[in-house]
């Protein structure tokens, strides 16, 4: 079941759906999920009635599968999404994919899908997108009957396609998330919550939107959908810590990293919006970037400028550089943080 070699442009690739051969689904009906089967489908025929189409119950992840420089292929930190996902399963009333079921899946995917991992040194990787949703006819407001969990591939382009560069970026009166809602969960509703003051925040010029904290407005939460990490003036590595933000695991990788490899001090604190005085770098985290720099934070009527608006900080090139290094394989990983695709199913 491999593929046709694909004619694929690996310098061109964006961000963009490029449908790849195969899929992974799993329904889950009366109280148990089924033994997931590879398909060629790329439709999903669903009920008209699903709970996801009208009360957003479901839920995504999104990670990636890179090639490394002698030709294997690694996940990061796959069971780690696994987590994710049943947190984000637990506050939807959602049925969770056990960790083995879901890292399985995902390396079947990967298995299926080979000749669309992009080549080592294109800067590319294989994004895979697991969702679960709830489907089934019931039009009452209560957790959908029948449930579908599904993971595609699709191949991505390095996102920096001139090298790491820092962006602007401007804070948003709205609110992405609830102080106890589902900011925590990887779930669609936040995204549509975000829909409108990201296209502001683009339509203004800036690179995305940041969230401050739903209750005070007086705090970073959210860069877009990734988190924010900044760098003191005295080199500790800083980052927010709320109920309402979706814990990043890129973000909690860098920060691992600061500690273990660049022997900074790390927190997770409060960062004011008028104290920004204070951060030396700054920047957003996620699997898409890794590392966006920001350059500067529009608050107001005042623009503030961290390292630089064209340059990127020395702390913050270093973390890229160890991250990156791991995931493609050039440098040690910690333990369990990388998983090869090869070798037996889970
Ligand atoms: C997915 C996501 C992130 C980044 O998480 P990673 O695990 O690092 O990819 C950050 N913020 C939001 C709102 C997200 O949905």
């Amino acid at each position: 079941m491999t593929a046709q070699p694909p004619a694929l442009d690996w310098g061109q690739l964006g961000f963009g759906y490029l449908r790849t051969p195969w899929r992974y689904r799993s329904h889950w009906r009366e109280g148990a999920w089924d033994s997931g089967v590879l398909t060629e489908d790329n439709q999903v025929h669903i009920s008209e009635a699903s709970a996801a189409l009208h009360y957003g119950q479901q839920c995504f992840e999104g990670l990636k599968a890179y090639r490394t420089a002698d030709g294997r292929v690694n996940l990061f930190r796959p069971d780690q999404n696994a987590l994710r996902m049943q947190r984000s399963c637990a506050r939807l009333l959602m049925p969770p994919v056990p960790t083995e079921t879901f890292v399985g899946a995902c390396k079947r995917v990967v298995r299926a899908n080979l000749d669309f991992v992009p080549p080592y040194g294109t800067g590319g990787a294989l994004y895979l997108r697991p969702f679960l949703i709830g489907v089934g006819d019931s039009i009452a407001v209560t957790s959908a009957p029948e449930f579908l969990f599904s993971v595609f591939a699709v191949p991505v382009g390095a996102y920096f396609k001139g090298g790491l560069s820092p962006m602007n970026f401007v804070t948003s009166g709205y609110d992405r998330a609830a102080p106890q809602g589902t900011g925590a969960a990887k779930v669609g509703g936040n995204y549509a919550a975000s829909l409108l003051p990201g296209a502001e925040a683009k339509g203004h010029r800036f690179a995305d939107c940041i969230y401050l904290d739903p209750a005070t407005h007086t705090k970073i939460e959210e860069v877009g959908a990734a988190n924010f990490f900044a760098i003191t003036r005295d080199g500790r590595f800083v980052t927010p810590r709320s109920p309402s933000i979706l814990p990043s695991i890129t973000k909690y990788s860098l920060l691992h990293l600061a500690a273990e490899r660049l022997g900074l001090e790390v927190e997770e604190g409060d960062v004011f919006i008028d104290r920004l005085d204070e951060y030396a770098e700054a920047g957003a985290c996620g699997t898409a970037a890794v590392i966006t720099p920001i350059g500067g934070i529009q608050h107001g009527e005042h623009f503030h400028v961290f390292h630089s608006e064209t340059e990127v900080g020395p702390v913050t090139r270093r973390l890229y550089e160890e991250l990156v290094g791991i995931q493609y394989g050039d440098r040690p990983a910690p333990e369990g943080w990388i998983v090869n695709v090869e070798g037996k199913e889970v």
